[in-house]
Protein backbone atom coordinates (compact mmCIF):
# COMPACT_ATOMS: atom_id res chain seq x y z
CA UNK A 1 0.00 0.00 0.00
CA UNK A 2 1.43 3.33 -0.50
CA UNK A 3 2.80 5.44 2.41
CA UNK A 4 2.92 8.66 1.01
CA UNK A 5 -0.49 9.29 1.71
CA UNK A 6 0.19 8.79 5.67
CA UNK A 7 1.77 11.53 7.28
CA UNK A 8 4.23 9.96 9.82
CA UNK A 9 3.63 11.12 13.30
CA UNK A 10 6.07 11.27 16.41
CA UNK A 11 4.15 11.09 20.30
CA UNK A 12 5.52 11.49 23.34
CA UNK A 13 4.15 9.39 26.09
CA UNK A 14 5.24 11.36 29.47
CA UNK A 15 3.59 8.89 31.58
CA UNK A 16 3.33 10.32 35.00
CA UNK A 17 6.40 12.12 34.95
CA UNK A 18 7.17 15.90 34.74
CA UNK A 19 4.91 18.41 36.86
CA UNK A 20 4.18 21.62 35.22
CA UNK A 21 7.73 23.34 35.99
CA UNK A 22 9.41 20.35 34.41
CA UNK A 23 6.98 20.31 31.72
CA UNK A 24 7.75 23.67 31.19
CA UNK A 25 11.75 23.06 30.87
CA UNK A 26 11.08 20.64 28.55
CA UNK A 27 8.71 22.01 26.43
CA UNK A 28 11.24 25.57 26.25
CA UNK A 29 14.09 23.19 25.51
CA UNK A 30 12.17 21.53 22.66
CA UNK A 31 10.65 24.37 20.50
CA UNK A 32 14.50 25.89 20.59
CA UNK A 33 15.34 22.23 19.19
CA UNK A 34 13.29 21.51 16.93
CA UNK A 35 13.01 23.11 12.79
CA UNK A 36 10.32 25.20 11.80
CA UNK A 37 9.35 22.52 9.63
CA UNK A 38 9.80 19.04 11.18
CA UNK A 39 8.64 17.03 8.30
CA UNK A 40 6.33 14.92 10.18
CA UNK A 41 3.03 15.56 13.38
CA UNK A 42 4.78 16.07 16.45
CA UNK A 43 2.69 15.01 19.36
CA UNK A 44 3.59 15.27 23.23
CA UNK A 45 1.04 13.79 25.76
CA UNK A 46 2.00 15.05 29.25
CA UNK A 47 -0.12 14.37 32.29
CA UNK A 48 -2.80 16.34 32.96
CA UNK A 49 -1.80 18.83 35.08
CA UNK A 50 0.30 20.18 32.78
CA UNK A 51 -2.02 20.19 29.70
CA UNK A 52 -3.08 24.00 30.28
CA UNK A 53 0.35 25.05 30.69
CA UNK A 54 1.77 22.95 27.94
CA UNK A 55 -1.20 24.69 25.78
CA UNK A 56 0.01 27.36 26.04
CA UNK A 57 3.83 27.59 25.41
CA UNK A 58 2.75 25.17 22.25
CA UNK A 59 0.81 27.96 20.87
CA UNK A 60 1.74 28.81 17.40
CA UNK A 61 4.38 25.65 17.17
CA UNK A 62 4.75 22.37 15.46
CA UNK A 63 4.20 20.73 18.12
CA UNK A 64 0.32 19.27 19.07
CA UNK A 65 -0.58 18.65 22.72
CA UNK A 66 -2.16 14.82 23.69
CA UNK A 67 -3.49 12.97 26.81
CA UNK A 68 -2.61 10.10 28.27
CA UNK A 69 -6.66 8.57 29.05
CA UNK A 70 -9.89 9.57 28.81
CA UNK A 71 -13.35 8.40 29.94
CA UNK A 72 -16.23 7.50 28.11
CA UNK A 73 -18.78 9.54 29.39
CA UNK A 74 -18.60 13.77 28.98
CA UNK A 75 -19.86 14.56 32.62
CA UNK A 76 -21.04 12.88 35.64
CA UNK A 77 -20.00 11.32 38.77
CA UNK A 78 -16.54 9.36 37.51
CA UNK A 79 -14.54 10.69 40.33
CA UNK A 80 -10.53 10.57 38.65
CA UNK A 81 -11.72 10.31 35.59
CA UNK A 82 -11.37 12.98 32.46
CA UNK A 83 -13.65 13.55 29.87
CA UNK A 84 -13.03 13.93 26.11
CA UNK A 85 -14.88 16.71 26.07
CA UNK A 86 -12.53 18.40 28.67
CA UNK A 87 -9.37 17.34 26.97
CA UNK A 88 -10.39 19.30 23.91
CA UNK A 89 -11.42 22.97 26.16
CA UNK A 90 -7.64 22.50 27.38
CA UNK A 91 -6.16 22.52 23.75
CA UNK A 92 -5.82 18.69 23.13
CA UNK A 93 -6.36 17.32 19.60
CA UNK A 94 -5.28 13.50 20.81
CA UNK A 95 -5.38 10.95 23.37
CA UNK A 96 -3.91 7.68 24.19
CA UNK A 97 -5.64 4.85 24.94
CA UNK A 98 -5.83 0.92 25.98
CA UNK A 99 -2.07 1.52 26.86
CA UNK A 100 -0.87 -1.62 28.30
CA UNK A 101 0.17 -0.01 31.55
CA UNK A 102 -3.60 1.53 31.88
CA UNK A 103 -4.29 -2.70 30.54
CA UNK A 104 -2.20 -4.17 33.50
CA UNK A 105 -2.16 -1.99 36.51
CA UNK A 106 -5.67 -0.20 35.88
CA UNK A 107 -8.41 -3.20 34.84
CA UNK A 108 -8.50 -1.67 31.09
CA UNK A 109 -10.14 -4.19 28.81
CA UNK A 110 -10.31 -4.18 25.22
CA UNK A 111 -14.56 -3.08 25.99
CA UNK A 112 -13.01 -0.19 27.89
CA UNK A 113 -10.68 0.87 25.70
CA UNK A 114 -12.99 0.93 22.74
CA UNK A 115 -15.74 2.92 24.77
CA UNK A 116 -13.04 5.27 25.61
CA UNK A 117 -11.86 5.69 21.55
CA UNK A 118 -15.27 5.93 20.58
CA UNK A 119 -15.69 8.71 22.68
CA UNK A 120 -12.78 10.34 21.76
CA UNK A 121 -13.04 10.19 18.47
CA UNK A 122 -16.55 11.30 18.61
CA UNK A 123 -15.87 14.48 20.28
CA UNK A 124 -13.44 15.40 17.43
CA UNK A 125 -9.75 13.99 18.57
CA UNK A 126 -7.80 11.21 17.32
CA UNK A 127 -7.52 8.37 19.58
CA UNK A 128 -4.20 6.55 19.38
CA UNK A 129 -5.58 3.32 19.98
CA UNK A 130 -2.29 1.12 21.93
CA UNK A 131 -1.85 -2.55 21.25
CA UNK A 132 0.25 -5.51 21.94
CA UNK A 133 1.70 -8.84 22.95
CA UNK A 134 2.57 -10.03 26.17
CA UNK A 135 6.01 -11.79 26.45
CA UNK A 136 4.13 -14.92 27.15
CA UNK A 137 1.87 -14.66 24.40
CA UNK A 138 4.78 -14.30 21.78
CA UNK A 139 6.60 -17.66 23.24
CA UNK A 140 3.20 -18.80 22.57
CA UNK A 141 3.18 -17.66 19.08
CA UNK A 142 -0.07 -15.81 19.79
CA UNK A 143 0.95 -11.92 19.03
CA UNK A 144 -1.24 -11.42 16.03
CA UNK A 145 -4.07 -13.52 17.37
CA UNK A 146 -3.61 -10.95 20.67
CA UNK A 147 -3.25 -7.79 18.60
CA UNK A 148 -6.71 -9.41 16.71
CA UNK A 149 -8.35 -9.20 19.72
CA UNK A 150 -7.63 -6.23 20.49
CA UNK A 151 -7.87 -3.88 17.98
CA UNK A 152 -11.47 -5.87 17.36
CA UNK A 153 -12.63 -4.97 20.73
CA UNK A 154 -10.33 -1.09 19.89
CA UNK A 155 -12.21 -0.58 17.51
CA UNK A 156 -15.88 -2.18 18.34
CA UNK A 157 -17.46 1.50 17.78
CA UNK A 158 -15.37 3.01 15.37
CA UNK A 159 -17.31 3.25 11.73
CA UNK A 160 -15.11 3.77 8.67
CA UNK A 161 -15.45 7.75 8.65
CA UNK A 162 -14.22 7.84 12.52
CA UNK A 163 -11.08 5.73 11.20
CA UNK A 164 -9.89 8.97 9.79
CA UNK A 165 -9.42 9.62 13.44
CA UNK A 166 -7.82 6.72 14.97
CA UNK A 167 -3.99 6.03 14.54
CA UNK A 168 -2.81 2.35 16.22
CA UNK A 169 0.34 2.10 17.96
CA UNK A 170 1.53 -1.26 18.27
CA UNK A 171 3.40 -1.95 21.60
CA UNK A 172 4.44 -5.25 22.48
CA UNK A 173 4.67 -5.29 26.13
CA UNK A 174 7.82 -7.17 26.85
CA UNK A 175 9.69 -3.94 24.70
CA UNK A 176 7.74 -0.91 26.89
CA UNK A 177 10.13 0.56 28.71
CA UNK A 178 13.01 -2.31 29.46
CA UNK A 179 15.84 -1.55 26.73
CA UNK A 180 14.36 -4.41 24.59
CA UNK A 181 13.06 -3.49 21.22
CA UNK A 182 11.32 -5.77 18.48
CA UNK A 183 13.60 -5.77 15.63
CA UNK A 184 13.10 -3.94 12.77
CA UNK A 185 11.69 -6.71 10.94
CA UNK A 186 9.55 -8.15 13.69
CA UNK A 187 7.79 -4.72 14.29
CA UNK A 188 7.03 -4.45 10.62
CA UNK A 189 5.64 -7.65 9.94
CA UNK A 190 3.03 -7.33 12.65
CA UNK A 191 2.08 -3.64 11.80
CA UNK A 192 1.73 -5.40 8.50
CA UNK A 193 -1.18 -7.49 10.10
CA UNK A 194 -2.67 -4.94 11.84
CA UNK A 195 -2.84 -3.00 8.17
CA UNK A 196 -4.38 -5.91 6.68
CA UNK A 197 -6.80 -6.72 9.82
CA UNK A 198 -7.77 -2.86 9.52
CA UNK A 199 -8.24 -3.53 5.54
CA UNK A 200 -10.96 -6.31 6.21
CA UNK A 201 -12.88 -4.94 8.89
CA UNK A 202 -13.01 -1.06 6.88
CA UNK A 203 -11.37 -1.72 2.91
CA UNK A 204 -8.10 -1.02 1.31
CA UNK A 205 -8.81 2.62 1.18
CA UNK A 206 -8.94 3.16 4.58
CA UNK A 207 -6.03 0.97 5.68
CA UNK A 208 -4.20 2.64 3.29
CA UNK A 209 -4.42 5.61 4.97
CA UNK A 210 -4.20 4.37 8.56
CA UNK A 211 -1.18 5.10 10.50
CA UNK A 212 0.38 2.82 12.09
CA UNK A 213 2.97 3.93 15.19
CA UNK A 214 5.67 1.39 16.95
CA UNK A 215 6.36 2.00 20.40
CA UNK A 216 8.72 0.27 22.57
CA UNK A 217 12.13 1.72 23.53
CA UNK A 218 11.96 3.36 20.32
CA UNK A 219 14.98 5.53 20.83
CA UNK A 220 17.32 8.28 19.16
CA UNK A 221 19.79 4.95 17.88
CA UNK A 222 17.19 2.32 16.44
CA UNK A 223 14.58 4.62 14.95
CA UNK A 224 15.60 5.09 11.49
CA UNK A 225 15.71 1.25 11.21
CA UNK A 226 12.04 1.06 12.50
CA UNK A 227 10.47 3.94 10.31
CA UNK A 228 11.87 2.51 7.56
CA UNK A 229 9.49 -0.28 7.81
CA UNK A 230 6.86 0.31 5.27
CA UNK A 231 4.07 -0.17 7.42
CA UNK A 232 5.56 1.88 10.50
CA UNK A 233 4.75 5.40 10.04
CA UNK A 234 5.88 6.77 13.27
CA UNK A 235 6.39 6.01 16.76
CA UNK A 236 5.00 6.16 20.05
CA UNK A 237 7.80 7.45 22.37
CA UNK A 238 8.32 6.77 26.49
CA UNK A 239 11.26 7.43 28.36
CA UNK A 240 13.29 8.63 25.12
CA UNK A 241 10.90 11.59 25.13
CA UNK A 242 11.76 12.85 28.54
CA UNK A 243 14.33 14.59 26.90
CA UNK A 244 14.72 17.26 24.46
CA UNK A 245 17.50 16.20 22.42
CA UNK A 246 17.04 12.36 22.36
CA UNK A 247 12.85 12.77 21.27
CA UNK A 248 14.67 15.66 18.77
CA UNK A 249 16.89 13.08 17.35
CA UNK A 250 13.78 10.37 16.65
CA UNK A 251 12.19 13.01 14.93
CA UNK A 252 15.23 14.04 12.69
CA UNK A 253 15.46 9.95 11.78
CA UNK A 254 11.88 10.28 10.84
CA UNK A 255 12.81 12.85 7.93
CA UNK A 256 15.85 11.20 6.72
CA UNK A 257 16.22 10.50 3.27
CA UNK A 258 15.18 6.54 2.86
CA UNK A 259 13.74 5.91 5.73
CA UNK A 260 9.60 7.23 4.29
C1 LIG B 1 5.19 3.82 25.90
O1 LIG B 1 5.01 4.08 27.06
O2 LIG B 1 4.24 3.91 25.11
C2 LIG B 1 6.54 3.42 25.47
C3 LIG B 1 6.72 2.99 24.27
O3 LIG B 1 7.54 3.53 26.42
P1 LIG B 1 9.13 3.33 26.15
O4 LIG B 1 9.48 4.11 24.91
O5 LIG B 1 9.79 3.88 27.38
O6 LIG B 1 9.36 1.87 25.97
Amino acid sequence: MDRSRRTPVIAGNWKMNLGPAACRALLEELLAELPADPGCEVLVCPPYLDLPLAAELLVGSPVALGAQNCHWENAGAYTGEIAPAMLREAGCRAVIVGHSERRQYFGETDETAGRRLAAAVEEGLTGILCVGESLADREAGEELAVCARQLAGGLSGIDAAGLSRVILAYEPVWAIGTGRTATAEEAGRVCRALRRMAAERYGEEAAAGLRILYGGSMNEKNARELLAQPDIDGGLIGGAALAAGRFCGIIAACGEEGVL
